[in-house]
């Protein structure tokens, strides 16, 4: 079964509010075995929602519109759903009742206007609101099934899960969603995109997405299925496939955020870092305390934003400084090896770098960013040349120091085989 979900209210079309309903809707009806195709949001105009439930009923099997359905003149879903199936709106005395009822507990009489929230579509079933005086209201036309919900979520959510859900469930096939999220970084979109597509091109069943954020790429696989095992396999064929393409850049299968990986691994093998960072201001020591059980690892770092620092609590000489920059492979490392020294951490790892939008040179442009490695051995280090502003530039630097401690334990391993 496919969904379209319609949001109703001019007011979600302004830079105030926002559609929430269908984030709920959307993994409500996932879990039920439904994908939602399509996801409007129309103001409170009667020729806009009527085209777009004319559009629906020709994409989805269920539709539900959220909004609209209150006793003001700008409330018109139920109106418009009965003009689009030509179906008379009647009057429910049960509904009246119970709103009147409503109104008198707060010891009020009801306003004329809401008597409008007592119109039905002839032949539709009543969707009882214990938190509102609007109903739902479940409308069936051939095999497609129109639902209509008030908008406040408080009173939408609790309504879907004891009165949509139970009916979606007698009638869907029992197909559900099975999904993987691989993560890439150190490759381009295109990159990976050559990488992968002769894979998924082969596999027509399995939707694939590819999400660019920050410092990685994310690819999405999504499968719908009644037979939890032929999908389970299905999907392991596919992310094997595609760990070989994608070589030692792929660093989760499972949607793993980069610092779970290097906290996993830095566990693993007993090991503690610290940090020096300049350019990226603490983000990267943040990045790695977010997660609880940080502290087994992490002992801590050093913002050395300023050139002062830099010299006086990480040792960097200022003769350094002066002839290399304080944004050098020589300045990295030389952070790095001190406060893994300084610390008594397993690792050292520093970030060094220009993120602009001012600061650039031609020889050191803007998105130059050095990042070193010191373990007991010595310092590797690493320029990277990021694209983007500001932000993207620091979120680009952050993951790949990190990436930079995953890989040198990919390499120790592969090492320590040999
Ligand atoms: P309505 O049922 O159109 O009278 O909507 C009443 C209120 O519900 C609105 O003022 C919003 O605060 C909220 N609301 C309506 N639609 C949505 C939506 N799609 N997502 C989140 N909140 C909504
Ligand atoms: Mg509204």
């Amino acid at each position: 079964m496919k969904a379209e979900i319609i949001a109703v209210g001019s007011e979600l079309l302004t830079p105030d509010r926002i559609d929430t309903n269908s984030l709920f809707l959307t993994a409500q009806l996932n879990r039920l075995g439904i994908e939602v195709v399509r996801k409007t949001i129309v103001g409170d105009e009667p020729n806009s929602l009527q085209r777009e439930f004319r559009a629906a009923l020709e994409l989805a099997d269920v539709i539900i519109a959220s909004g609209g359905l209150g006793p003001t003149e700008d409330d018109i879903t139920r109106e418009a759903l009965a003009a689009v199936l030509q179906r008379p709106l009647v009057q429910d005395d049960e509904i009246l009742k119970d709103i009147e009822a409503k109104f008198q507990r707060f010891g009020r009489v009801m306003p004329q206007i809401n008597a409008k929230q007592a119109l039905v579509p002839v032949g539709a079933t009543v969707l009882p609101n214990p938190r509102g005086t609007a109903p739902g209201l479940w409308v069936e036309d051939g095999k497609r099934i129109v639902i209509l919900m008030p908008g406040p979520p408080s009173e939408l959510e609790p309504m879907f899960i004891q009165q949509v859900t139970p009916r979606i469930e007698a009638r869907a096939t029992g197909a559900r969603l099975f999904e993987r999220a691989l993560r890439v970084t150190g490759m381009g979109e295109s990159a990976v995109d050559q990488a992968i597509a002769p894979i998924y091109k082969g596999y027509r069943d399995v939707q694939t997405t590819l999400l660019h954020v920050p410092g990685e790429i994310q690819v999405y696989l999504r499968l719908w299925s009644v037979d939890q095992a032929a999908a389970e396999n299905r999907l392991e064929e596919i992310v094997e496939r595609m760990r070989l393409a994608l070589g030692e850049s792929l660093f989760t299968t499972k949607g793993e955020e980069m610092e779970q990986v290097v906290a996993r691994e830095l566990t693993w093998h007993g090991a503690t870092i610290a940090v020096a960072e300049s350019c990226t201001g603490g983000m990267l020591g943040e990045r790695l305390t977010h997660q609880p059980g940080s502290s087994a690892f992490f002992l801590g770092g050093v913002i050395s934003y300023g050139n002062e620092l830099k010299s006086g609590w990480l040792d960097v000489p200022k003769e350094l400084i002066d002839t290399k920059g304080a944004v050098s492979a020589e300045a990295a490392q030389a952070m790095a090896a001190s406060v893994r020294r300084r610390s008594g951490a397993t690792l050292g790892l520093s970030i060094t770098g220009i993120a602009g939008p001012t600061g650039g040179t031609e020889e050191k442009p803007v998105g130059t960013v050095h990042i070193a490695l010191a373990d007991s051995q010595g310092v590797q280090e690493k320029m990277f040349r990021f694209p983007g502003d500001r932000g993207r530039i620091r979120g680009q630097a952050t993951v790949a120091a990190l990436d930079m401690v995953r890989r040198y334990y990919l390499h120790q391993s592969t090492r320590n085989a040999q």
